[in-house]
């Protein structure tokens, strides 16, 4: 394995911004300082330019199958898509049926997500509780070193789960020290209105937004507060999209408990206003939760910069606009999910760093550090010594237009369309390897790795 030295960089550590030089031997980070040499290495001239490490999303969902056919991407074009972004590592799901055996859900992911050319984990989501259920997740948390779960509140005709299975999940992840991420929007809610409006004739996407109100989301994060003080679990919330919902993560950490809680993109870009176009257009910010108010989007920004949210993930599920967001006049039909993978950190920079909203430090702790850390990551997310050579130059001082038509997400849209950013991962580099360089894969190289294996201590 060749080695790397990126000389005269922007190098962005945990709490500093320093102008120096990297060397990377055997794929890891060996030595960070000034006017570093080595013989026989690769040089790379990273002037004027940030060195970044890698990004994690720990919450993407590729090869997603549902009634209107898989999320457009699968685990290639995905995990290009996300290395062109600089995005370096993912976490996706393995979601069984109700009476699948969690063994064989998990092989079967596993053989999915084997042309991946970047480095993954998999959050595994439990659908039911028995008497074996306990043993199923002991087993998964020793075989495949599975130790973050996800739970969904909503969805409850589907794979969403009652609040007595909860809170035996809940004791059950707590027990393995592992984490729990949770979608947080009440069910009955949801269905209520839903039902209401589809009696009325009200079918259009804006009905979508109307059917899943912030009240949905704030009586199911305030409920998993009380639980996780109830059980001690660990807790991920993801996507949070209200004010309330904010105020209430806040509180939460302020009282000690283990609270983690991320946004998206999406949530801090657009609002609600946005389901009063056009069916062609509004069908395409069918997500769920849904868009909320200026109000509570300026929350989220704020929850960022004071640190009450600590990650922002993707939530990538993009479904094409022709033959699967547009085929179903009733909202309630709409497979839910947008694409972002490829412009998380782009879109962060632009609207968050060159905003001033967020410095560096955080833009790279959101992305890449805190994500790493809550989920058990290791050796991923920081520029430290060590640490797997992950690492992204990051070109300040391009400038450009999201576009559908040159994305690498297999989509056909994107909800960024036409919107000017600035930034660009210019170069990737994962562990040591040059795998992306000038919007060009090095195909020999790009080998993806399943993290779950390594680094599993379970008690
Ligand atoms: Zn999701």
């Amino acid at each position: 394995m060749e080695n790397l030295l990126i000389k005269h960089g922007l190098v962005v550590t945990e709490d500093d911004v320093i102008l120096g030089d990297i060397l990377v031997k055997q794929g890891k980070i060996h030595q960070i300082g000034q006017s570093l040499d080595f013989e026989s290495v690769k040089i790379i001239d990273a002037s004027g330019k940030y060195v970044i490490p890698g990004g994690v999303d720990p919450h993407v969902h590729f090869h997603l199958p549902t009634p209107s056919g898989f999320s457009c991407d699968d685990f290639l074009s995905g995990s290009r898509a996300a290395i062109s972004g600089g995005t370096t590592t993912f976490i996706d799901f393995v979601t069984p049926h109700r009476t699948q055996n969690y063994d064989e859900a998990v092989q079967q992911r596993l053989s999915e997500s084997v042309p991946s050319v970047a480095d993954y984990l998999l959050h595994f989501s439990p659908v039911r509780w028995d008497s074996n259920s306990e043993k199923e997740i002991f087993d998964l948390s020793k075989k495949y070193g599975i130790r973050s779960f996800k739970v969904y509140l909503a969805y409850k005709n589907n794979i969403g789960i009652e609040d007595g299975v909860l809170l035996n999940i809940m004791d059950c992840v707590a027990k393995l020290d592992g984490i729990l991420a949770v979608h947080c929007e009440n069910d009955e809610i949801i269905r209520f209105l839903q039902q209401k409006f589809v009696r009325e004739g009200k079918i259009s996407p804006l009905y979508h937004a109307l059917s899943r109100p912030a009240e949905a989301e704030i009586e199911a994060i305030s409920k998993i507060v009380n639980f996780a003080k109830i059980t001690g679990c660990r807790v991920y919330i993801v996507h949070v999209s209200t004010r309330q919902g904010v105020e209430l993560v806040r509180q939460a950490k302020k009282d000690g408990l283990p609270i983690f809680a991320e946004t998206c993109p999406h949530y801090l870009l657009f609002t609600e206003s946005v389901y009063h176009q056009l069916f062609e257009q509004a069908v395409q910010f069918v997500f769920s939760p849904v868009l909320k108010s200026v109000t509570d989007q300026e929350a989220l920004w704020e929850g960022l910069r004071d640190g009450t949210l600590d990650v922002v993930a993707t939530d990538h599920c993009p479904f094409n606009l022709r033959g699967q967001k547009d085929i179903y006049p009733d909202f309630t039909k709409i497979p839910n999910g947008t694409g972002g993978v490829e412009f998380r950190l782009q879109l962060l920079y632009t609207f968050g760093v060159l905003t001033n909203r967020l410095s560096i430090n955080q833009w790279a702790k959101l992305c890449c550090q805190n994500p790493a850390e809550i989920f058990c990551v290791n050796g991923k997310g920081k520029i430290k010594l060590g640490y797997d050579a992950d690492l992204v130059i990051w070109n300040p001082n391009f400038e450009g237009m999201i576009s559908a038509k040159e994305q690498f997400q297999c989509c056909d849209h994107t909800i960024y369309e036409g919107i000017s950013v600035k930034g660009q991962a210019e170069m990737v580099v994962q562990r040591g390897e040059i795998v992306y360089a000038n919007r060009k894969f090095d195909d020999k190289r790009g080998k993806g790795r399943f993290l779950g294996i390594m680094g599993t201590d379970v008690k």
